[in-house]
């Protein structure tokens, strides 16, 4: 009862006026408040593309995607952690993980996460930029519409639109799942911001945490 009135700063003899079904009430405010502060935000499995002797991207290509990927993927992860979400990496180093484990991984991750991938295009035509997101089941577009908004809004870069794909770890996921495409590292500027500047890399990360708090709660 102390603890209780104390949780709502009311004196002693205030709490002690009160009628039974008014304790009754201030009882489940107070649980209601400390349920809401214990509430976990909702899981998220973050798959960085590629990784080991797998760099992505195209042959002899300047500036690296695996090493993108999984910078902008930790930072994604700090982002998350700091809302609440509990994050699973696929992986969080530069190792090579075989694209059947991405989504086992996605699948023994225990409460109900949604599956965010990470990539950076490259094209041979160099002049090729913007920004990708893709899904493949119909209850992933939500998250990947609210997530690409955002990182459309945030790179400064083309907006190439929500598409539908069929991505390995997209189509063999039962998770909403996303893959984005954050720009083109074989475009000079773009790949040159992307990689050279930990900011836009931060601004990136941001939008991305933006959009999937957006959509998971
Ligand atoms: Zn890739």
């Amino acid at each position: 009862m102390h603890i209780i009135s104390s949780l709502f700063s009311l004196p002693a003899r205030v709490w002690n006026s009160l009628g039974a079904s008014s304790r009754c009430f201030a009882v489940s405010l107070a649980l209601v408040a400390a349920g809401a502060l214990n509430l976990r935000a909702g899981t998220v499995v973050l798959d960085p593309g590629h990784g080991g002797y797998d760099p992505g991207g195209v042959p002899r290509q300047r500036y690296s995607e695996k090493a993108a990927a999984l910078d902008i993927a930790l930072r994604v992860r700090a982002g998350l952690l700091a809302r609440g979400h509990r994050v699973v990496m696929t992986r969080a180093s530069d190792v090579f993980v075989e694209l059947s484990e991405r989504v086992a991984i996605s699948k023994k991750t225990s409460g109900s996460p949604v599956f965010v991938s990470i990539h950076l295009n490259s094209s041979p035509n160099t002049g090729a930029a913007g920004v990708e997101t893709y899904h493949y089941s119909s209850k992933s577009a939500r998250l990947a519409r609210a997530i690409h908004q955002q990182v459309v809004a945030a790179a400064g870069s083309l907006d190439r639109g929500v598409r539908r794909a069929r991505f390995y770890v997209l189509r063999h996921n039962k998770r909403p799942s996303v893959l984005l495409e954050l720009g083109f590292l074989t475009n000079a500027s773009e790949g040159a911001k992307i990689a050279r500047s930990a900011n836009h890399r931060q601004k990136l990360a941001n939008a991305v945490v933006a959009g999937i708090c957006s959509v998971v709660r």
